[in-house]
């Protein structure tokens, strides 16, 4: 059965590692927007020259921007047999895009707990440890606000296929707790 996962959560809850620790396990491929667009500046891009500064001030991408490249990625044929999403849809219109373009839409979302406090301590740390360009105070606050503004009504939105995950522990910790729910799904 194609698995279509969406993994949901603020900044600093461990997307990007469950996700692609999930990802793997189940043999279906990590669509992460954040990475694409950060490997698009990276490279210099057209689209990356676009989206520098928006990033680095913790705002969102146009819908229209990140719309088209996801709809590339799912084109692609390692994702006819599922894909996990992870930072993708941001908020309700590029929800009802998502769900325009994929016939079998999400099956199941996996949100992912950590309160604020630790969300900005953790953040700060990977500032220290990996320097990445969107990762100091000012930017933190800013992709917080936008996450509670704009990302989290995704979780009514979505309703009862969301599963809440306590982001709260060691990776593997967590990863254990997110096999579980979905091993039950
Ligand atoms: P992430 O790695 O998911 O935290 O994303 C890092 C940054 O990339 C975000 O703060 C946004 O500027 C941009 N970004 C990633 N995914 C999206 C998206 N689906 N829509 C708009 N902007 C995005």
């Amino acid at each position: 059965m194609a698995r279509r996962i969406l993994f949901l959560g603020p900044p600093g809850a461990g997307k990007g590692t469950q996700a692609a620790m999930l990802a793997n396990a189940l043999h279906i491929p990590h669509i992460s927007t954040g990475d694409m667009l950060r490997s698009a500046v990276d490279a210099g891009t057209d689209l990356g020259k676009k989206v520098e500064s928006v990033m680095a001030a913790g705002d969102l991408v146009s819908d229209e921007l990140v719309v088209a490249i996801v709809d590339d990625r799912l084109d692609q044929s390692d994702a006819r047999c599922g894909y996990l999403l992870d930072g993708f849809p941001r908020n309700i219109a590029q929800a009802q895009a998502l769900n325009d373009a994929v016939i079998n839409a999400i099956g199941t979302v996996v949100l992912l707990e950590v309160d604020a406090d630790e969300l900005v301590q953790r953040l700060m740390k990977r500032a220290a440890e990996q320097g990445r360009a969107d990762d100091n105070e000012q930017t933190i606050r800013r992709r917080l606000e936008v996450y509670e503004a704009e990302t989290s009504p995704l979780v009514d939105h979505y309703g009862d296929a969301v599963i809440r995950v306590d982001g709260i522990g060691s990776i593997d910790e967590v990863f254990s707790r997110i096999a579980l729910v979905l091993a039950r799904s």
